[in-house]
């Protein structure tokens, strides 16, 4: 590995590239500024409309606590991948279709993006996994490149260990479970759990494959993760990888500390990429008038769209619980045919029935301030696809989960979630391919069942609140000066960037 630091003048300058999903983005920036704020050079490269999610912090950065920061854009080549202009972003993406062609706008910047490196002569590269590229430039350029892994140490350990031992094909059935071996923790699951670029080779193995092997050639891999949540995960990570895995996370702890110090300075307010600030007054004022711990709140991410079979369900099953809530809707995208019979109709009725008469949800069908409102004590848990973001957001604040997890490693996480015993699931057990989600409907009375064993008083809704509560204070210690107490690891912001010896 051409691994040769270039000789230190000025302070190092690390170039930072994130993805076109909020998911990868938002993490990422808050490494870059991260490194910006221990006093490197941080460069990130973007497009307009992607910058627009997080300039403002970068912003507040530069002009208040004096960071060395900037962000360059790149013209995203909407005309060359047939999209309107500012569709940059999976958020923006309601279909499959639309987001393939996002990410291939993202391959055919992969050339503006290396002459632009070129230029900038950065000493070190830190790219989404999705960039397996930067790998070979940093090693032009005799740079280290650090892969980023938004989620967590256990689906690329499990990964490892079906592909070894493949225990999903000796199964007679989908629905059968079966033990994954290799784990710290006894992680049992059924076959159709399991992503289909595991069983069969698909486009998405070829992409796979090549994240993996460069990051077998990059200096280390940084992950949103730590011990205290994926107990001995790291260390069978670095085993079965080969390759340093530095696990910081949860990185949005880092970031309400430094936004918290920037609000205490009474300079302009952040938008941070995670924390919205705009449209968000009518729910945060309707929650302040909620008892504490009793708002459920619903979210399934920056991407998932349900059927509308399966948003009437979870309206019902909502309304059977008779638990307050704020409900994040997203629907599917319509074809012209259908349009008539669509969400619309149904969903006003049930808005003007729960929401507007009995007072007992709020409905947002759009951007919801996910932070802003998992903070409120009137939150006492949150219903979840399991999206890794998500999961530490609520975890961090100590709001226990229900999980519905749909794809990605969703269902790694749920298996984690539930042996740390800090959620409910709904009892969802079939891996979607993508955001669409397609996989059988789960009816009402699951849905109903597992809000009212998490939200109704009961000896386990105790012990699981009781465990997200110290799982918050426990992330807190592990992110303060001297880092992880459990493994003494790099979890600390304070120990992790010396480590680099950039
Ligand atoms: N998010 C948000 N408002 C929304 C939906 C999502 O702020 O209405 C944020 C959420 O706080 C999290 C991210 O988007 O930071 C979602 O990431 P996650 O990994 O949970 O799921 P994904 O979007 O990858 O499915």
């Amino acid at each position: 590995m051409a691994m040769a630091l270039k000789e230190q003048t000025a302070m190092p300058h690390v170039v930072f590239i994130p993805y076109t999903m909020t998911s990868h983005i938002t993490p990422l920036i808050h490494t870059a500024r991260l490194f910006a704020l221990h006093g490197l050079k941080v460069t990130i490269i973007t497009t307009p409309y992607n910058a627009l999610l997080f300039e403002s912090s970068i912003d507040n950065d530069r002009l208040v606590s004096g960071c060395n920061i900037t962000i360059q854009t790149l013209q995203f080549p909407s005309d060359e991948v047939g999209l309107p202009v500012g569709v940059e972003n999976f958020i923006a993406s309601p279909s499959m279709e639309i987001a393939g062609k996002v990410h291939h706008g993202f391959v055919l910047l992969q050339k503006p993006m290396e002459q632009l490196i070129r230029q900038l002569n950065p000493n070190c590269i830190v790219s989404d996994m999705f960039f397996p590229w930067t790998v070979d430039l940093a090693e032009e350029l005799q740079i280290p490149r650090f892969s980023f892994q938004p989620a967590t140490f256990i689906h690329q350990c499990a990964w490892h260990f079906l592909k070894e031992y493949t225990p999903h094909k000796k199964m007679a059935s989908t629905s059968e479970s079966f033990l994954i071996p290799g784990l710290p923790l006894a992680i049992k699951m059924k076959c159709s759990e399991i992503e289909d670029f595991l069983k069969e080779e698909t486009d998405y193995s070829k992409t796979v494959n090549a994240v993996l092997e460069a990051e077998l050639r990059s200096y280390g891999i940084i992950h949103n993760t730590c011990s205290e949540l994926e107990p001995g995960y790291a260390q069978v990570y670095e085993k079965v990888r080969g390759r340093k895995g530095w696990h910081i996370g949860p990185l949005s702890l880092f970031i309400n500390k430094q936004e918290s110090k920037i609000s205490s300075k009474e300079s302009f307010k952040s938008n941070s990429c995670s924390d919205p600030w705009k449209d968000c007054r009518d729910c945060l004022n309707w929650l302040e008038d909620q008892e504490p711990n009793s708002v459920l709140f619903v979210c399934f991410g920056s991407m998932v769209r349900f059927s509308d079979d399966q948003l009437k369900e979870m309206a019902e099953g909502l309304k059977a619980t008779n638990c307050s809530f704020i409900w994040v809707v997203r629907e599917q995208e319509k074809n012209q045919v259908d349009e008539n019979d669509h969400c619309d109709g149904w969903l006003n009725g049930f808005k003007e029935m729960v929401v507007q008469k009995n007072k007992k949800g709020f409905i947002i069908q759009g951007w919801a301030p996910q932070v802003l409102i998992l903070k409120h004590q009137a939150v006492g848990g949150f219903l979840t696809h399991c999206g890794w973001n998500s999961v530490l957001e609520s975890l961090t604040l100590g709001v226990p989960l229900i999980t519905w997890p749909l794809f990605s490693e969703n269902f790694y996480t749920e298996k984690l979630l539930e042996k740390l015993e800090l959620a409910i699931g709904v009892g969802a057990d079939v891996w979607n391919s993508g955001f669409i989600i397609s996989s059988p409907v789960v009816p009402r009375e699951k849905i109903e069942l597992a809000v009212k064993c998490l939200m109704y008083d009961s000896e386990k809704s105790r012990k699981i609140r009781e465990n997200a509560k110290l799982m918050a204070e426990t992330l807190k210690c592990a992110t303060e000066e001297g880092g992880s107490p459990k493994t003494g690891g790099p979890t600390s912001y304070e120990t992790f960037l010396p480590s680099f010896n950039l």
